[in-house]
């Protein structure tokens, strides 16, 4: 970055500090010539400027998994259908038990998973197994280590809650409830679910076509040898796994080299049969970086600079009514702005609703002082005892401080310094990756 550019744009309301060897800006929320947005403001931006461009179609339910909802699912059944004995042991009626000692009762009936059960008259006790149907008459279940078996009557302790250890029918999900919600991308557990209300197939959003290119004259597709000056290109190869695990069709652009003719071309060409054009690197006002500058020739800007670290330039816009998200080149940089921009934007292009991903509680096994009005993200360990250890190299670039950490501390926009022993919000990197 250019300071003698920044001091020319810079109100005079900000600072300049100087932190170890580098001078930088106390405050950059106005640095660039244009306000950096907050995450929050870029997400609201995303919802109001696209909508969702997936069709609906019906998929087998064992193909299924990770695919966005595309109606709400409501229960055609009761779940579970029929009210069953949650253990192995003996059914009864709770008012034939005495309450100031144990009860024998007369055996009536055994009933195992699968089969019909017989009612149960008064007085009596039936054997029954885990799954199987509650006689009727019954509404309690004593477990078979609390009862004594006298061959011919059943012993049953005193004590046991009246409705114990009996499962209601439509307890989990009543029939005509709404079990699982349209937009939701479905997890193994939501699978599970709708295979016990009877489902083989499910109505999903078709997958969105996505068109991917790395930008840079100094990258090289593995594993062709490398020249003097040339690095492998590795943002598309881990941009391509992200997008798969988010169910997008990834059409392969290659990569485009720093000509800014010929990225306008090959933009225009890809925004024309894709859901969404994806690049990575040329995002920033260095001289080689073409892809902004595209967008703004070819399309619509719709923003550029988000407050966070690392990544913070980040382009978004629209070119011939196809989104085109344009990530830093330095990796980490790029995964970080794909998670908190290219995630929401896959969601709603796709009809997915975007959960942020859960944070927890870390106690932050490092200090670190930090720039106001920008939201840092840290790599950090976090270890058994929850205390959350950072990874010692932390440049855009470091591609081990995302493969060799567990989590990211984040560090929000109003906060300068963080001590260790200080609790730390910080995000599952597994949460992350989709
Ligand atoms: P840029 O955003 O184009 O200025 O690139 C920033 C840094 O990221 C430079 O060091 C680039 O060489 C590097 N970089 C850009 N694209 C890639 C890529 N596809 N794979 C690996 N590194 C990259
Ligand atoms: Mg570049």
């Amino acid at each position: 970055m250019d300071l003698q550019r920044r001091q020319l744009i810079i109100g005079p309301a900000n600072r300049l500090r100087r932190e170890s060897n580098l001078t930088q800006l106390s405050e950059d929320r106005f640095a660039f010539g244009g306000q950096l947005l907050s995450l929050e403001v870029a997400h609201a931006r995303i919802a109001e400027t696209f909508d969702c461009r997936a069709d609906v179609e019906t998929v087998a339910l064992h193909d299924a998994v990770g695919r966005v909802l595309a109606r709400d699912i409501l229960a055609p059944i009761d779940l579970p259908p029929f009210t069953n004995s949650a253990v192995d042991g003996y059914a009864v009626r709770h008012a034939d038990l005495r309450s100031d000692g144990p009860t024998l009762l007369p055996l009536h009936g055994k009933t195992f998973a699968g089969h019909v059960a017989a009612a149960l008259p008064p007085g009596v006790a039936a054997r029954v197994f885990t799954g199987a149907m509650l006689p009727a008459g019954a509404d309690t279940v004593q477990m078979q280590e609390d009862c004594e078996d006298r061959g011919d009557g059943v012993l049953i302790r005193p004590g046991i809650a009246p409705g114990a250890n009996r499962r209601v029918a439509g307890e989990d999900v009543e029939r005509g409830a709404r079990a699982l919600e349209q937009g939701r991308r479905l997890m193994p557990p939501d699978i599970g679910l709708l295979a016990a209300l009877g489902l083989d197939r499910v109505p999903v959003r078709s997958r969105l076509r996505v068109v991917l290119f790395s930008t840079g004259d100094e990258l090289v597709e593995p594993p062709a040898d490398l020249a003097a000056g040339q690095i492998y290109d590795s943002n598309r190869a881990m941009l391509a796994a992200l997008l798969s695990r988010l169910g997008a069709v990834v059409d392969d652009g290659g990569i485009l080299p720093d000509d800014p003719d010929l990225t306008q071309d090959r933009l225009r060409d890809a925004a024309a049969r894709s859901d969404l054009v994806l690049t990575s690197g040329g995002v920033s006002a260095g001289e080689g970086d073409h892809v902004r500058a595209a967008i703004e020739a070819i399309g619509e800007l719709t923003f550029w600079r988000v407050a966070i670290k690392p990544g913070r330039p980040v382009a978004l816009g629209r070119v011939g009514g196809t989104p085109l998200l344009g990530v830093p080149g330095n990796p980490v940089a790029a995964q970080i702005t794909f998670s908190w921009i290219g995630r929401p934007l896959l969601d709603r292009l796709g009809g997915a609703s975007y959960q942020p991903p859960v944070r927890l509680f870390a106690k932050s096994g490092f200090a670190l002082r930090k720039k106001l009005g920008r939201r840092e993200y840290v790599r950090v360990v976090i270890d058994a005892k929850g205390v959350a250890q950072r990874y010692p190299k932390d440049g855009a670039g470091i591609l081990t401080s995302l493969t060799h950490t567990n989590a990211l501390a984040e560090l929000p926009e109003e906060s300068t310094q963080l001590s260790v022993g200080d609790p730390v919000s910080c995000i599952a990197l597994a949460l992350l990756h989709g």
